[in-house]
């Protein structure tokens, strides 16, 4: 039994009740679209970005990374296209005064009350600031909206250290901020979020099967982590759909319980970015192969998620629940690899020396694992609390561990247990979580 029906609802709410997720400013009443993330939930998405990192950079030779200042020349986004054209165009309803987005709306009226509509002005999506004590024209600054650039115009600087040669990519993860119009459905819009970038510098024929390689490769990466196949799939852009200096892009887009909804790009950006930053400051940004000794600018293959959407990917496609025993079990059935808290670890009742040797064994795995200790109340309430966060594994200590130094291990999806020594206990986490 896994509903759709209300598990946005029932999302929120656990998130809240279980400290993954708050709103911003919750006691001043909120403020739209900005989100705080909780002891559970900083752990989720740390576990999220650095798996994406160690599979992007550190378990590869050919991507290496970066993290770029948020803040950067406002003449990059002037190179960028955003600030001409990182707009949507709005509509105001002339007699309620409410505004939405021209491009949503299905008739040429207001959708809430039925009045006349403005005709549409352009919204730039991009916030504003100035460095400096003067606010003049001279000091206007951007927080970035997307990471890329940061990685564009450190090309050269990464191409010489890393001694990379193309085909290579740099990665990023970072913040990122949008003044979206329509924020909403939780995390999945808001106007501050988490990139996590890579851009794959090809030579211009072969950006075709890096395009290839790369929709598999991300494809993949959210199926070994659990997701269903049939809540994802590749959307490729139509022609009115594509930006206009891409030559192909597709989209992975996951079966929300609000519709099918984008949560990576997969781009190919042709040699546009590069150009354009060269034309702009004079710096020669193409590379010189010196086994060919062709001279060219690469074209680049992005691949670009939201930590935030993806976080709540994981957290949609792994709500659970069922019947047992007549009573209803919620579970989160994340990944161990990316799951908050890898293991529990109860003593059965607080006597008999089992809270010690709990104790034990929880300092002993602290170390390697985020472990969580907890002595209070019957030990079935307890596996349902761990259940609901999404603890793959649980460990009570009873009165058989007293004789022979074995615990129970109980996995969370199947509530099925084995007995493990406590001594072999590490081994068996490790090969449980990481395979
Ligand atoms: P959408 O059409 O949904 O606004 P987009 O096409 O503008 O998305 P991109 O510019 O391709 O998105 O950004 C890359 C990724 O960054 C998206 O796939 C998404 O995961 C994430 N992202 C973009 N905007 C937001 C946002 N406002 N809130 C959270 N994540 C976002």
């Amino acid at each position: 039994m896994n509903q759709k029906d209300n598990v946005m609802e029932k999302i929120v709410s656990l998130c809240k009740r279980r400290g993954f997720v708050f709103q911003s400013s919750e006691i001043y009443g909120g403020i739209n679209s900005c989100w705080d993330y909780g002891p559970l939930g900083v752990e989720l998405k740390r576990n999220i970005k650095d798996y994406w990192w160690r599979c992007m950079t550190q378990l590869r030779n050919d991507v290496v990374g970066i993290d770029a200042s948020i803040i950067m020349h406002p003449r990059v986004w002037e190179t960028s296209g955003h600030v001409a054209g990182f707009v949507d165009p709005l509509v105001d309803c002339r007699k309620c005064k409410q505004r939405f987005k021209a491009d949503q709306l299905k008739e040429n009226k207001c959708p809430e009350c039925g009045g006349e509509l403005t005709s549409a002005r352009q919204f730039n999506l991009m916030f504003k600031t100035h460095l400096g004590p003067v606010e003049d024209d001279a000091s206007i600054a951007y927080l970035r909206p997307e990471t890329a650039q940061g990685i564009y115009v450190n090309f050269l600087n990464v191409l010489g250290p890393s001694r990379q040669k193309i085909p290579f990519g740099i990665a990023q993860i970072g913040k990122a901020f949008r003044n979206e119009i329509s924020p909403g459905n939780f995390v999945f819009r808001s106007r501050e979020f988490e990139q996590m970038e890579m851009q794959y510098f090809v030579h211009p024929k072969e950006d075709v099967k890096w395009l290839e390689y790369w929709k598999n490769e991300r494809m993949n990466w959210y199926l070994g982590l659990g997701v269903r196949e049939e809540n994802l799939k590749l959307h490729q852009h139509t022609k009115k759909e594509l930006a206009f200096y891409a030559k192909d892009a597709f989209d992975i887009e996951y079966n929300f319980p609000f519709g099918w909804q984008e949560i990576e790009g997969i781009h190919n950006r042709t040699d546009f970015d590069l150009s354009r930053h060269s034309q702009a400051t004079g710096k020669d940004l193409s590379y010189f192969d010196d086994q060919t000794k062709e001279k060219y600018i690469p074209y680049i293959i992005e691949t670009s998620a939201g930590v935030d959407r993806s976080l709540l990917v994981f957290l949609v496609d792994a709500y659970y629940e069922e019947e047992v025993k007549g009573e209803k079990r919620v579970a989160l059935r994340l990944d161990p690899k990316i799951a908050p808290i890898k293991a529990a670890i109860l003593p059965l009742v607080k006597r008999d020396n089992m809270p010690e040797i709990a104790q034990d064994i929880y300092k002993k795995l602290k170390p390697h694992f985020n472990v969580f200790y907890d002595e209070g109340g019957a030990v079935g309430r307890r596996y349902r609390r761990q259940d609901e966060i999404g603890t793959p594994f649980c460990i009570t200590i009873d009165s058989q561990t007293l004789q022979d130094n074995t615990v129970t291990l109980r996995e969370r999806d199947s509530m099925e247990q084995v007995r493990v020594k406590i001594d072999d206990l590490r081994e068996e986490l490790e090969r449980r979580i990481w395979g």
